[in-house]
C-alpha cells in the first residue's frame, strides 16, 4: 500500500463515516507514435505509464452518488435514479467541472438501460491535468470501474474504454477519439501496444532492452486545443471524402500522389492528408521495429513524425519545438516527437538507460534557459491497464 492509498482511505472514511469497501484505478498513457490517427481509423503506439487516477468506493442503497476529490478539495453530489429524468444535470459552476466526467460515465450507463445504484466515492491522481498525458480518460475508466463494482457489474475492458469515450464525446463535449480510453482500460504491463482503432485490436510488443521513454512537459498548456483539433478533424474527413474514402486509413501514399495530380485536394488539405498517411505508415513500420528490437530505427520514426506534425498538419508550437530540439541533442536519444493532441503538452523521448538521468537534468536545465514555464520530466515504465487495488 502507498501513501496515496493510506490518504485516500482516511479521506474517505471522513468524509462519508465508514471504511471504503473497494479500490480501482486507471492510468494515464504515453502515445510513443500515431499522433492525430485515432479517428482516421488509422494506428496508434501508446503505452499506459505509471501514473493513474485511485479510486476507492462503496456502494449506497439508494440512488445519490458523492464524489470527493482530493485533488480539487470538493465534493460533489448528484442523483442516478430514474426521478432525475434523462439526462443528469452538468455541473453550472466552474470548480465543479471536473465532476462532469464522472457525471457523463453515469449518464452513459443510464442511457445502457442500466438501473443504477448510488455510490460514495473518493479520487486521487497523479496524472499531471491538461498535459496530453489523459488524466481525463484516466478518471472516466476509473469512474466507469467504480460505477459498475458498485453496482455488481463487469463490462469487458473493450466495452469500458467505448463507454468512457462516450462520456467524453457526448456529456463533457470534447471530441476525443478512443485512444486515450482504449489504452487506459487494456495496456499491458511493460508493453506497448498497436492499437488499430478501426477494429480496435491490440497487439503488444515489449519495449527495446536499455531504453527509456522520458516524457517532458512543456508547461504550456494548450490553450487552442479544442478548436484546432476539431478543425483538424474536419479537414481530414473532408480530405477524405474529396478522396472518396471513408476514413483516410484507406488512403495510401500513391493514391495520395495521384489524387494531388487530379487536383482533387487543395494545399492544406494535402499537407493534412499526407501527415496521416504517412503517420499510419511509419506506426505500423514503428511496431515491427519493437518485435526485431531496432530501438535506432523506432528513434528515427519518431523524429520523422515530429517533423510532419510541425510542418505539415501544424499542430506543434515553439515550446514542444525547443524541447524536441533539445532532446534530441542531448547524448542517447534516438528520437523525440510532440505527444497528444498539440499546442502544448509534452514530448516522449526514447533514452539509452545510462544517459537517462544526466538527459532529464539537462534538459530540464536548457529549457528553463528558453522558457520560463512550469516543466517537468518523468521517467516510466509501460504500466499495466485499470484494474482492481487493493486496500489493505
Ligand atoms: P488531459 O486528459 O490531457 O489530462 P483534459 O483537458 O482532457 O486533459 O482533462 C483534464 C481534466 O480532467 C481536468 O481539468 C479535470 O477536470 C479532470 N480530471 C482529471 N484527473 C482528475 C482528478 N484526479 N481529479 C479531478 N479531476 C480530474
Ligand atoms: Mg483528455
Amino acid at each position: 500500500m502507498d501513501h496515496r492509498t493510506i490518504e485516500l482511505r482516511t479521506a474517505f472514511k471522513q468524509s462519508f463515516g465508514s471504511d471504503a469497501q473497494v479500490a480501482v484505478r486507471a492510468p494515464g498513457r504515453v502515445n510513443l507514435i500515431g499522433e492525430h490517427t485515432d479517428y482516421n481509423d488509422g494506428f496508434c503506439l501508446p503505452m499506459a505509464i505509471e501514473r493513474d487516477v485511485l479510486i476507492a468506493y462503496r456502494s449506497r442503497s439508494d440512488t445519490t452518488v458523492r464524489v470527493l476529490s482530493l485533488q480539487q478539495k470538493n465534493l460533489e453530489i448528484f442523483d442516478v435514479g430514474p426521478s432525475e429524468g434523462n439526462r443528469i444535470h452538468k455541473s453550472s459552476q466552474v470548480s465543479a467541472r471536473w465532476a462532469d466526467y464522472i457525471k457523463g460515465c453515469a449518464q452513459v450507463l443510464r442511457e445502457e438501460g442500466l438501473k443504477l445504484h448510488g455510490v460514495d466515492m473518493a479520487l486521487t491522481g497523479d496524472v499531471p491535468l491538461g498535459s496530453g498525458l489523459s488524466s481525463s480518460a484516466a478518471l472516466e475508466v476509473a469512474t466507469m470501474l467504480a460505477l459498475l463494482g458498485a453496482n455488481g457489474l463487469t463490462f469487458s475492458a473493450e466495452k469500458i474504454a467505448k463507454l468512457a469515450q462516450r462520456a467524453e464525446n457526448t456529456y463533457v463535449g470534447t471530441q476525443c477519439g478512443i485512444l486515450d480510453q482504449l489504452s487506459s482500460a487494456c495496456a499491458v504491463h511493460g508493453q506497448a501496444m498497436l492499437m488499430d482503432c478501426r477494429t480496435l485490436a491490440l497487439t503488444p510488443a515489449p519495449l527495446p532492452k536499455g531504453i527509456s521513454v522520458v516524457i517532458a512537459d512543456t508547461g504550456k498548456r494548450r490553450g487552442l486545443v479544442d478548436s484546432a483539433y476539431n478543425e483538424r478533424r474536419a479537414q481530414c474527413e473532408a480530405g477524405a471524402r474529396a478522396l472518396g474514402v471513408s476514413h483516410l486509413r484507406d488512403v495510401s501514399m500513391a493514391g495520395l500522389w495521384q489524387a494531388r495530380q487530379a487536383g482533387k485536394l487543395d494545399a492544406v488539405a494535402l499537407k493534412r492528408c499526407e501527415h496521416v498517411v504517412a503517420e499510419n505508415g511509419r506506426t505500423v513500420a514503428a511496431f515491427a521495429c519493437l518485435t526485431s528490437g531496432n530501438a535506432e530505427a523506432f528513434g528515427q520514426l519518431m523524429d520523422q513524425s515530429h517533423a510532419d506534425l510541425r510542418d505539415k498538419f501544424e499542430v506543434s508550437c515553439r515550446e514542444l519545438d525547443d524541447m524536441v530540439a533539445i532532446s534530441r541533442a542531448l547524448p542517447g536519444c534516438l528520437g523525440s516527437r510532440m505527444t497528444g493532441a498539440g499546442f502544448g503538452g509534452c514530448t516522449v523521448s526514447l533514452v539509452k538507460d545510462e544517459h537517462t538521468s544526466a538527459f532529464a537534468s539537462s534538459l530540464a536545465s536548457a529549457y528553463k534557459k528558453l522558457h520560463d514555464l512550469p516543466m517537468a520530466v518523468y521517467l516510466t515504465c509501460a504500466a499495466a491497464g485499470a484494474g482492481p487495488v487493493v486496500l489493505g
